[in-house]
């Protein structure tokens, strides 16, 4: 524990910096540092942080500083020795608490956030699908899926996510593109809603979609496009394969959209093995379990980011091992529909096998929640339980699912993921004026376990501060919630639903989400 002893004692040096004001910190040049012959200009250096880098040491500075010049991180280091070699334009002082790579968020439908608490927790899984959901998917239009990124992207980044990978469910990727652009987030697109077998039972397949109907001819005429966003190098937003998985492919539509992933350079997303019906569904269609078979055809491969894989059998757990694919746990949008969060699905014993396990959030109405710190405190806790043995998973281990191996997951570990020279600064500084940060001991355990989002106060992404005191910079958080707020009631009038709590104010006829004014 000598390193946590260190932090002690560094933090009691800096302890005055804890009682002003952390903004008026970020100004200014260095000042009363003695500076080596011919310091490096650059744009802007984090000083004083608890630095957790995620590079493959787990480098970890209890007094570190981050030099970044444009979009890129320059050189991280003790912050003397930075303070040295650089001179900055901006200094944002992290005034001790902790510096961390953003969190990459592996499996999300940032479209349907506008849908968050309308059906209720008495729905069904059986029943939401075809009928309130369907209805819901059915009515949104761009004008609301822009909206709701624009909220999924405030709340991921206030959480501490600096980029996302969407699931190919939002009608308009370039909407999406749009407002996360604007919000200033980085993230990958996908296709629309690519499907050709839903005639088959189960869970996401039992949609109907007007505007994404199932058929191999129009997924495989869309496969693809979303990847014309590739060519920029530096765009916020890039494209990536994705489609609804779970079984609703076939054979065909699996495997173009595997070859399209590999001529793109990039990681081809599905649902895959949420829960009985949709695995029963894939062992009745093929003769075998899904997994076996998706090796037997040569899908699997280490570009393969599947979400949830909740139910795994015995079989399968080889040609997981063996293909180097990721895997995006869901435990919160596992748990919310009593699938469990690791039940049936192995991610810690596949985490300890090596397989890249990254996080995700899932939906409105699934996790409700785009907290990928959540995620990972509840991957902790769910393994524990399951195999009644403490150590299985630790607070380290959720860290690195949510950075280096979300980033690995979407093929953009290269990239982000880890705080190095080279990286683009995605970068999350946490504060420490709140009660869950004391006493100072494991920062690290601390983050995961006690301040979770609550801490998160500047986010910086591809260089720009995003977040400053907890608001976005970009735009105006009123000016969001007031688009989601009309958005939301544009689309329950299209179609003709009224929510109705469990607990129905007295006071009220209508949901403020749709009243009329
Ligand atoms: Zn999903």
């Amino acid at each position: 524990m000598r390193w946590a002893q260190q932090w002690f004692i560094h933090h009691c040096v800096y302890s005055d910096v804890l009682r002003v004001n952390f903004k008026s910190m970020v100004t200014g040049a260095f000042s009363g540092i003695e500076q080596s012959a011919l310091p490096r200009s650059v744009d802007l250096v984090v000083t004083h942080g608890y630095v957790v880098t995620m590079d493959a040491m787990r480098t970890v500075f209890a007094d570190g500083a981050i030099a970044i010049s444009g979009r890129e991180i320059v050189a991280v280091g003790p912050t003397a020795k930075i303070c040295a070699e650089f001179v900055a334009a901006r200094v944002i002082d992290a005034a001790g608490g902790v510096v961390h790579p953003g969190f990459v968020e592996c499996h999300t439908h940032v479209t349907y956030h506008i849908a968050r608490g309308a059906f209720g927790d008495t729905v069904s899984y059986a029943e939401l699908g075809p009928t309130t959901e369907l209805a819901f998917v059915n009515a949104i239009d761009d004008e609301a899926e822009h909206a709701s990124t624009l909220l999924a992207c405030f709340e991921m980044v206030g959480n501490g996510t600096t980029c996302f990978i969407e699931a190919g469910t939002a009608y308009s990727p370039g909407a999406v593109a749009d407002a996360a652009i604007a919000f200033g987030m980085r993230g990958l697109v996908a296709d629309p809603f690519l499907w050709d077998a839903a005639e088959t039972p189960g869970g996401f397949n039992a949609y109907r979609l007007e505007r994404a109907p199932a058929s191999t001819e129009r997924a495989l005429r869309l496969l693809g496009t979303e990847l014309k966003r590739n060519v920029d190098p530096h765009a916020l937003i890039g494209g990536h394969i994705a489609i609804a998985g779970m079984g609703t492919a076939t054979d065909e539509l699996e495997l173009a959209a595997k070859a399209a992933a590999d001529a793109g350079g990039t990681v081809f997303n599905q649902h895959q093995s949420y829960y009985h019906v949709d695995t029963e569904t894939d062992d009745k269609r093929h003769g075998c379990h899904a997994i076996v078979h998706l090796e037997d055809i040569g899908v699997l491969d280490k570009n393969c980011l599947f979400a949830h894989m909740n139910v795994i059998r015995d079989d399968e757990v080889a040609p997981i091992v063996r293909s180097g694919l990721s895997i995006a746990w869901c435990p919160a949008g596992s748990m919310l529909w009593g699938v469990g969060g690791t039940f049936g699905g192995r991610h810690a014993e596949l985490y300890n096998r090596g397989v890249n396990i990254a996080l995700g959030s899932d939906s409105a109405n699934w996790a409700n929640r785009f907290d990928l710190g959540l995620q990972g405190y509840l991957a902790v806790l769910t393994a524990r339980e399951k195999f009644g043995n403490r150590v299985v998973l630790a607070a380290e281990d959720a860290l690195a699912m949510a950075t280096i191996n979300g980033a690995k997951a979407i093929g953009l570990d290269k990239q982000i993921g880890s705080l190095e020279p080279g990286k683009r600064a995605d970068i999350v500084i946490r504060a420490n004026d709140i009660a869950e940060a004391f006493p100072l001991t494991d920062p690290i355990s601390q983050l995961v376990y006690s301040t979770g989002s609550k801490s998160v106060h500047t986010v910086l992404i591809d260089g720009r501060v995003v977040l400053d005191a907890r608001r976005p910079t970009r735009l105006d958080a009123e000016l969001i919630f007031r688009s989601v707020q009309s958005s939301v009631a544009r689309i329950f009038d299209r179609m003709g639903y009224q929510f109705k709590p469990k607990w129905a104010p007295v006071d009220r006829v209508l949901h403020p989400f749709v009243r009329k004014s």
